[in-house]
C-alpha cells in the first residue's frame, strides 16, 4: 500500500513520458523528459496500479479462465517480450472473452486481448504482430503520456481511467462505469493515442515481432484487414479501430518497412490453430452454426486443417455433453498424435465432465509424467483429485503451480474448496475472499473474511492474516469510495 499522496505526485511526473526504474534503457529511444530527478512512477507503485486495472477488467469484461489458453497467450507474449527493448518488464498476457475486435495495454504491463481479434487473425504472426504493438506501447510509456490529472486520484479511479483510455470510452459497460469513476474524481483526460504514438508503436513493435522470429509482413497485412472490415461495421466499429486508427499512410509506412525484411515462411503452430478451435467453440453464440463452421473445414484444406476441425468438432460435442461422441474423437486424435498435449488434456477432460472420475484422474496423472510443464493439465488434475475425495493431494498440487496459473480466479476457487473438503472453514473463506477480491468483488471479500475470523479453531498466525487482509480490503473499499 502506497500513500494517495504518492500516487498523486507519481501521477502528476506520469505527465512527463517516464521509464520504469531498473530497466534496461540503452536500447530505448528516449522520449523528451521532463523532470530528472529519478522520481517516477516506481515499479511497485506501477504493479499496484496494474493489478487494480487487472480486478477492475474482471468486474466489467469476461476475463478468459481456460488454463490451456492463458498459457498459450503468455507463451506468445513472453517470446515477444524477451525480444522487446525492455526485456526484463513483467507482461501479463491474458484474453478477453468478448467478440469485439480489441487489444489494449493496461498499466504494470497488462495486456489483453479480445478473443474475437484472435478468430480474426488468419496467421499466427498477426496476432503477435498486434500483441508486439500493443508491447511497444508499454515500452514506450504512451498509456501514461495520455493522462491528465487535475487532482489527486486514488488508485480504483486511476485504474478505472486508464481502463477507459486504454479500452475506448466507447465499450458500453467500460465506458459508463470508467466515465462515472472520472466524473466523480473531476479528472481531465484525454485519449491520446495520437498518430505519432501508432507509428511508434508499430516502428517498435515491427522490430520486437521480427527480433521474436514472427513474419513482419503479417503486421501491415493484418491492418489492411482489419480497414477492410471496418467498413461492414458502419457506426459500429471495431473499438481496436477507434484507439488504433489505421490509416492508409499508417499501412503504407508499416508496408514499407516490412519490405526491408528478407522474404521466408513462418509457419504457423498447430497450438496457435488449435486454441483458436477452442476460443471460437467456448465464446460461440450459435452451436449450430460453430458446428457448420467444423464441417466445412472437415472437408477441405490440408491434413492438419482438418484434424484442427476434428478437434473443433470433439470441443462442440464435449460443449453439448454428448461424451461418447466427445470420446470417440479425443481417443483417435490422442492415438494418432500422442505427442500432442491438447488432445490427451481433451480426453482427460471428457472423462471428467462425464463424472469418470477415476479415468480422468488416471488420464491426467499420465499427462503429467509425459508433459510435466503444463500446468493447464495440473490444475484439471486437482480438479478431479477433489473430484474423488483427495482434497490433500489437490492442495499439494494446487500450492505448486506457477504465479502466472495462481492469478487465474479458478486457482483460489479450488484452493476455498480443498479446505472446506478437509473441514479448515477459515482457510476455506480466506481463499474464497481472495477470489470475490481478484474478480472485483470487494464487498464480498469482506464478508468472506468476516466469516473466516468467525470459525472455529483459528490460530494466531491464520488470525494475522485475516486482519491484515480485512484492513486491506476495508482500506481498498474506501479508496473506491472516495474515488
Ligand atoms: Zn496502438
Amino acid at each position: 500500500m502506497f500513500k494517495r499522496s504518492a500516487i498523486a505526485l507519481a501521477l502528476s511526473l506520469a505527465l512527463f513520458p517516464a521509464l520504469p526504474q531498473a530497466v534496461e534503457i540503452d536500447k530505448i529511444e528516449l522520449p523528451e523528459m521532463g523532470d530528472s530527478s529519478g522520481s517516477l512512477l516506481t515499479i511497485a507503485e506501477e504493479k499496484e496500479l496494474g493489478e487494480e486495472f487487472f480486478r477492475y477488467l474482471h468486474s466489467e469484461l469476461s476475463i478468459n479462465q481456460d488454463a490451456e489458453i492463458q498459457e498459450y497467450i503468455q507463451t506468445i507474449g513472453n517470446r515477444l517480450a524477451t525480444n522487446s527493448d525492455t526485456p526484463g518488464y513483467p507482461f501479463h498476457f491474458f484474453v478477453v472473452m468478448e467478440n469485439d475486435i480489441n487489444a489494449f495495454a493496461g498499466p504494470g504491463g497488462y495486456i489483453g486481448v479480445n478473443s474475437g481479434l484472435i478468430l480474426m487473425t488468419e496467421a499466427e504472426s498477426e496476432l503477435a504482430s498486434v500483441m508486439a504493438h500493443e508491447i511497444a506501447h508499454v515500452t514506450q510509456r504512451h498509456l501514461y503520456r495520455g493522462v491528465e490529472a487535475q487532482q489527486r486520484l486514488s488508485i480504483p479511479t486511476m485504474a478505472a481511467t486508464l481502463a477507459a483510455i486504454a479500452l475506448g470510452t466507447q465499450s458500453p459497460q467500460m465506458g459508463q462505469a470508467a466515465l462515472m469513476a472520472i466524473q466523480a474524481g473531476n479528472v481531465q483526460f484525454q485519449i491520446d493515442f495520437t498518430r505519432a504514438h501508432e507509428e511508434e508503436a508499430d516502428r517498435v513493435g515491427m522490430q520486437t515481432l521480427s527480433g521474436s522470429d514472427y513474419d513482419p509482413r503479417s503486421m501491415p497485412t493484418f491492418f489492411e484487414r482489419l480497414q477492410q472490415s471496418s467498413r461492414y461495421y458502419g457506426k459500429d466499429i471495431p473499438e481496436f479501430l477507434r484507439t488504433h486508427p489505421v490509416t492508409a499512410s499508417r499501412i503504407s509506412d508499416t508496408r514499407g518497412r516490412a519490405e526491408t525484411y528478407p522474404y521466408k515462411q513462418y509457419p504457423d503452430s498447430l497450438a496457435y490453430q488449435l486454441t483458436r478451435a477452442k476460443i471460437r467453440v467456448l465464446t460461440d453464440t450459435n452451436t449450430t452454426e460453430v458446428q457448420k463452421y467444423f464441417q466445412t473445414k472437415l472437408n477441405q484444406g490440408t491434413s492438419e486443417q482438418r484434424t484442427v476441425a476434428q478437434y473443433g468438432m470433439g470441443l462442440v460435442a464435449l460443449a453439448m455433453q454428448k461424451y461418447s461422441d466427445a470420446e470417440a474423437i479425443f481417443q483417435s486424435l490422442a492415438k494418432t498424435y500422442p505427442n500432442q498435449v491438447q488432445y490427451g488434456a481433451a480426453l482427460a477432460r471428457t472423462a471428467l465432465e462425464a463424472r469418470n472420475y477415476d479415468v480422468a484422474l488416471d488420464r491426467y496423472k499420465k499427462l503429467i509424467g509425459q508433459f510435466p510443464n503444463k500446468e493447464a493439465i495440473k490444475l484439471e488434475y486437482a480438479e478431479s483429485l477433489l473430484k474423488t475425495g483427495n482434497a490433500n493431494q489437490a492442495q499439494k498440487v494446487l500450492l505448486a503451480l506457477n504465479p502466472d496459473t495462481q492469478r487465474l480466479p479458478v486457482y483460489t476457487e479450488l484452493l476455498a474448496q480443498v479446505y472446506g473438503n478437509l473441514h479448515q472453514a477459515a482457510e476455506s473463506h480466506r481463499y474464497l475472499a481472495e477470489h470475490y477480491y481478484s474478480t472485483g468483488h470487494t464487498p464480498e471479500a469482506i464478508l468472506q473474511i468476516r466469516l473466516a475470523k468467525n470459525s472455529k479453531g483459528l490460530t494466531p498466525q491464520l488470525n494475522a492474516i485475516l486482519n491484515e487482509r480485512l484492513s486491506f480490503f476495508v482500506n481498498k473499499e474506501k479508496e473506491a469510495a472516495k474515488q
